[in-house]
């Protein structure tokens, strides 16, 4: 398998990926093909679907039989919210996972990690001692962004000696699909490495960091990552300083820190796709000149739920990994698109009131 003989072994899956096939996949690809000790497992407990503590040992057996496995190498509790938190105390599940490792079901575990750092401090000296690994937002745009604390959350790992496993180095990809301007400022800077081989750079020169997951969706950028970890370089001075800039200006362009988790739509009763209201924004706002109103009012309000619909009910707010005040920034999505439609498409007779 080509990733094999770059080096890579590591495959991250959940109950919940792929409509829940991801195990399935990896059981036929990776598990009924090479032997046991030559890859790597992590899988994740639905804590979302657990209604009792014993749930825990039944999901853990499904999830066990779907890979195909007796142990998983990596196991994570839950995804720590405020909201995950309060779920997991009434199930117990971190005892049942501490259990799974002395057990040696689960070499090492941890949490998704999608809060602010009061919570992971909170957590890490109630559960101290028991986790091995915590997994982290982590990327140059979030690491000192006051909503997302990445830094301060990667600090308070240090301290506590665990690993820092990363998810979303790209950002769902709003780090590397910048508008012009940043682009030629990379191109500028050093055209010959891409911009999301520096997004990988900085979380991977972190000493705590284990592992980057980083999202790819095509061959292209896994032969690029793969380029940046074979001639792996940390991150300099210059570089480092160069992404301060990068960030701001980034942040400065985003109209709403949305990572795309999707917690919020299965939350939603009117089954709003909130993130893709949000990308459609953020696209917006850093690409004015693209064909963007029209994929506005035919993709999402057409085919999909209007975001108008929404009716503030506030359930998605618990769900929120960013804090984003989602009813307020609809709201916005909703002015920008309709005002900015008078000028390019003819608005659907449903959005002019
Ligand atoms: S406040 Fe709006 S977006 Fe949030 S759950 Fe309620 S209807 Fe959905
Ligand atoms: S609005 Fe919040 S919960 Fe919903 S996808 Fe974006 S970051 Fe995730």
């Amino acid at each position: 398998m080509f990733i094999w003989k770059k080096g890579f072994n590591y495959f991250d899956t959940s109950y919940a990926y792929h409509n829940g096939t991801s195990e399935t996949a990896i059981k036929k690809a990776v598990v009924e093909k090479y032997p046991r000790e030559s890859f790597k497992i992590c899988d994740k407990m639905p804590t979302w679907a657990l209604t009792s503590e014993e749930d825990n040992e039944k999901f853990v057996n499904e999830m066990l039989e779907r890979l195909g496995i007796d142990y998983f190498d990596v196991f994570f509790g839950t995804t720590l919210t405020d909201h995950g938190l309060k779920m997991q105390k009434k199930t117990n599940t971190f005892e049942y996972v501490k259990k799974m490792k002395e057990e040696g079901v689960a070499r090492k575990i941890g949490f998704n990690f999608h809060d602010k750092a009061d919570l992971l401090k909170e957590v890490l000296e109630e559960y101290v001692d028991m986790f091995d690994i915590v997994q982290l937002e982590l990327n140059y745009l979030d690491w000192e962004d006051p909503a997302i604390e990445a830094h301060k959350c990667y600090d308070l790992c240090v301290e506590h000696d665990l690993d820092v496993y990363v998810m979303e180095p790209l950002k769902r990809g709003v780090i590397v699909n910048p508008n012009d301007e940043i682009k030629k400022d990379f191109k500028e800077f050093n055209g010959e490495k891409s911009i999301a081989s520096f997004a990988i750079r900085f979380c991977a020169s972190l000493e705590h960091v284990k592992i980057v997951l980083s999202g790819m969706s095509n061959m292209a950028d896994m032969l690029d990552n793969c380029d940046t970890y074979e001639n792996f370089e940390p991150l300099s001075k210059e570089e480092s300083e160069f992404l301060d800039k990068m960030a701001q200006k980034l942040a400065d362009n985003l109209a709403v820190p949305c990572s795309e988790c999707g917690y919020c739509v299965d939350a939603c009763p009117e089954m709003i796709p909130i993130p893709e209201y949000f990308n459609l924004y953020n696209t917006s706002k850093n690409q004015p000149e693209s064909n963007i109103y029209r994929l506005y009012f035919d993709k999402l309000c057409d085919e999909k739920v209007p975001a108008d619909e929404c009716t503030y009910c506030g359930t998605c707010l618990d769900y929120c990994t960013q804090k984003i005040d989602i009813p307020e920034e609809l709201e916005k999505v909703v002015e920008h698109f309709q005002e900015g439609s008078a000028h390019t498409v003819k608005k659907p007779s449903f959005l002019i009131h």
